[in-house]
């Protein structure tokens, strides 16, 4: 039996997007698939509201994320992290060769314009991460005020991690002043895993192009060259996916509009929350709760397995915890093409096994 995936990604994806999956190949040198790419660029920029470049590649989100910092560091990195995925792109840096350091704010708290104001007056650093939606914690960090220290520092490449929620959550890329913002297709997009995509800058091609050692696939420069002058990818890209996100964004884009989409994950995540909050309490600091999943604290007494076996015989799965608090949390996530409906299932039915 299928099980409906409650999980930060992969989510279900709608039967018209798995059967996008199935077409038939075209050339990637064609017009066509020009074509295919620009509309994906076209729809990428009004979900993050921005004139800068979108960029595709055939790799999961992480793929861009380590390529961002490889290719734009030129001196030096600070990494601001509130979880797992922030730490991560502190070690895509150091296992780069690029020098970087590391700002972690506690478990469950989010990264404050205050802590990047002090880094960054340093005046050693000319490029930084944030992670806009933190999956481990379920911390939506306050980038918007963040990107109020930044834009104070011109020399900055501001580089933001929105792999759990761009289509999801409001992220107006010009307005705050972001240069590469980067995101996969298998959360909020609600397509299958295997592409990434990414604004860039012009500022953050610029820093680019003066970094020796790019590396050559995921050069940001090429592939950067490549969609701008063609909507076309370096390699050979994964079509059969790009047929599914250019369907997929028209969907987002002009059936249920941008605003609607936003405005149904705060319904879903609020609900969600108010019943997590009843039963079990949550692990982020109440003022900066994400928009597109719920970490939640799991009392002792809970076995997550255990839990998700019987959630499984009803049909869904929900989440462990992730990085340091897979042992005290578990989480639920609410992304994608999912409604009301889906959240009553999730409540509903662990209200069932766990006899709440
Ligand atoms: C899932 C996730 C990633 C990793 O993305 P992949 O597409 O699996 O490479 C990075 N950052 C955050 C916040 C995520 O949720």
């Amino acid at each position: 039996m299928h099980k409906k995936l409650f999980i930060p990604g992969p989510i279900d994806c709608r039967p018209e997007v798995l059967e996008k999956l199935s077409q038939p190949m075209i050339g990637h040198r064609t017009k066509e698939c020009t074509e295919i790419g620009q509309r994906i660029m076209a729809n990428m920029q009004k979900i993050w509201k921005t004139k800068n470049v979108v960029v595709i590649s055939t790799t999961s989100g992480s793929g861009l994320m380590e390529s961002a910092i490889k290719c734009c560091t030129a001196k030096r990195a600070a990494c601001f992290s509130v979880g797992s995925f922030g730490d991560r792109w502190h070690k895509m840096a150091v296992t780069n060769g690029v020098e970087a350091d590391i700002f972690r704010s506690e478990e469950g708290k989010c990264t404050t314009p205050e802590m990047v104001e002090e880094a960054l007056a340093t005046g050693k650093y000319d490029l930084i991460t944030v992670t806009h939606n933190e999956t481990s914690s379920g911390v939506m960090n306050p980038v918007g005020e963040i990107a109020k220290v930044v834009a104070k520092y011109p020399d900055v490449v501001f580089c933001v991690d929105s792999v759990s929620s761009a289509g999801g959550a409001d992220i107006p890329v010009d307005e705050w002043g972001i240069d590469i913002c980067i995101t996969s297709t298998q959360k909020c997009l609600g397509v299958p895993p295997g592409l990434s995509l990414a604004s860039v800058s012009e500022k953050a091609y610029n820093r680019a192009k003066t970094v020796p050692n790019r590396g050559l696939y995921l050069d940001i420069v090429s592939i950067y060259d490549m969609m701008a002058e063609k909507a076309q990818y370096p390699s050979t890209p994964a079509l059969s996916l790009m047929y599914a996100l250019d369907w997929q964004l028209d969907q987002i884009v002009n059936v249920e509009g941008i605003e609607n989409r936003y405005a149904r994950h705060i319904e879903m995540a609020e609900y969600i929350r108010a019943w997590a909050k009843k039963h079990f309490g949550l692990v982020a600091d109440e003022a900066h709760l994400s928009n597109t999943l719920t970490v939640i604290k799991k009392p002792e007494n809970v076995d997550i397995a255990d839990l998700n076996k019987k959630l499984g015989e009803l049909g869904l799965a929900i989440a462990p915890g992730y990085g340091k608090l897979k042992a005290s949390s578990f989480r639920i996530s609410h992304m994608g093409d999912y409604t009301m409906e889906d959240m009553k299932l999730v409540t509903s039915s662990i209200e069932k096994v766990l006899g709440l």
